[in-house]
């Protein structure tokens, strides 16, 4: 995958980290071909259904580390990750494709799918971890959603999830509240 920012990229596949899971906690065995295709995994769209079902299923054993992932202190989230690192099929090659530019892939291109997108999303979010521990990660604050997120605003502001509905039906309720109390 290839996207024109070094900090783009970070944050787009951390994104679909999050989505995944969020998706699959949602609705399990949700179809994630979409979700990879929108993150930019270019192998997505032709890759099998067995291989979206392995990503889903990977996904979903990896559920309970993401979801106290916010919670998690540095070195016990960088423990889980390398443990993942080490089961990868990671070999590094510098590639130059489909006019995208010199870019790194962690996978060989022989990798099945559901590994490379392993690979991709662990070795940035080894990177996160490394460079700013989990505290960018949180849990919508909406009152019934307990989705992922992943904060990549300068000053941490966010507080909801991707779901649009989120932030506003808790601005109505906030707002309702006040009206209350006056
Ligand atoms: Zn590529
Ligand atoms: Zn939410």
């Amino acid at each position: 995958m290839y996207v024109a920012s070094v900090t783009d990229e970070h944050r787009l596949t951390l994104d679909a980290m999050v989505d995944l899971h969020n998706a699959l906690d949602d609705q399990p065995g949700a179809d994630v071909r979409p979700l990879l295709t929108a993150a930019g995994f270019s192998r997505a769209r032709d890759a099998s259904a067995a291989s979206m079902l392995r990503v889903a299923e990977r996904f979903t054993s990896l559920a309970p580390f993401l979801t106290e992932l916010p919670h998690l202190d540095a070195d016990v989230a960088a423990a889980r990750i390398t443990e993942e690192l080490t089961e990868l099929p990671i070999t590094p090659s510098i590639v130059d494709h489909d006019g995208a530019g010199p870019h790194i892939h962690w996978t060989p291109a022989t990798a099945r799918f559901d590994d490379q997108v392993l690979a991709d999303i662990f070795m940035v979010l080894a990177q996160e971890i490394c460079d700013n521990g989990t505290i960018r990660f949180g849990v919508c604050a909406a009152d019934d959603c307990d989705h992922l997120f992943y904060d990549a605003t300068r000053n941490r502001s966010k507080r909801f999830c991707a779901d649009p509905r989120c932030a506003s039906r808790t601005h109505t309720a906030d707002h309702r509240k006040r009206k209350l109390a006056n």
